[in-house]
């Protein structure tokens, strides 16, 4: 078997995995990046996504992250996220109602709209949406 890194993704709130993984698939600042056993160590902050594994029964598992950093050594990937959760946790109708939340704010002249933090908001609420029905 091929050799293995081991994937940590914590959240302030909880942790979400950890688990040895054969391929771990992150979306990174720059673009989506992988890393397997024994990659140069490097720090990469990261966007609204998924990240994906696969576990050393060769499944293929999928998780949210809403952006956070990422360490990769040799050995290990560690991602600590603002937040995350598997994706069949993922409850769509809240997400649904969040996009909606989101819309309405953008769709408003309000003076003290924080528009930055009401398109995060969207961005996490559409991608979860999407991942969902995947
Ligand atoms: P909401 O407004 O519904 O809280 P949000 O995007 O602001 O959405 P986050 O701040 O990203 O929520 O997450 C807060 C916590 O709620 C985290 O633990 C996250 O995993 C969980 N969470 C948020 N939305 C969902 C969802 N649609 N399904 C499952 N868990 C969710």
């Amino acid at each position: 078997m091929a050799e293995t890194v081991k994937l940590e993704i914590v959240t302030p709130e909880k942790y979400v995995v950890s688990e040895d993984a054969q391929i771990v698939m992150a979306p990174g600042e720059l673009g989506e990046f992988g890393i397997l056993s024994g990659h140069t160590p490097f720090l990469t902050s990261l966007q609204i996504g998924k990240i994906r594994y696969q576990d050393t029964g060769g499944k293929e598992q999928v998780i949210f992250v809403s952006g956070g950093f990422a360490e990769a050594l040799p050995d290990r990937i560690t991602i600590l996220a603002e937040s995350a959760e598997l994706q069949d946790d993922i409850d769509v109708e809240r997400a649904k109602s969040a996009l909606n939340r989101a819309e309405k704010r953008l769709s408003t002249f309000e003076s003290n709209l924080d528009i930055g933090r009401a398109k995060a908001a969207m961005t996490r609420a559409m991608t979860r949406i999407r991942m969902s029905g995947m």
